[in-house]
């Protein structure tokens, strides 16, 4: 399976501060952002929900957590532990 990697148009690199650099591309339930200028790396999951213990402001895992659009949290999980769900 190839990973389409595209870049968000006029998207801001929070590290960087450079315009344009910033890659998305996604796996079986993560989307990912990657800046192509510096190691800046996001993702969030699919389905909208976000890790409740690297967001401690506003998020509770009972409640089904909206993100408001281009107000996406950044974080950075190499591990996503043991949250799945299976739908
Ligand atoms: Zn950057």
């Amino acid at each position: 399976m190839s990973v389409i990697k595209r870049f968000i148009a006029g998207a801001v690199c929070p590290r960087c501060g450079e315009m344009d650099t910033i890659r998305t591309y996604r796996d079986e339930e993560r989307e990912h952002k990657e800046c192509v200028r510096c190691d800046y790396v996001d993702s969030m999951r699919l389905d909208g929900e976000v890790e409740a213990e690297e967001l401690e402001t506003r998020v509770n895992r009972e409640n089904a957590p909206v993100i408001e659009e281009g107000a996406q949290p950044l974080l950075f999980t190499p591990n996503p532990g043991s949250k799945r769900k299976d739908h």
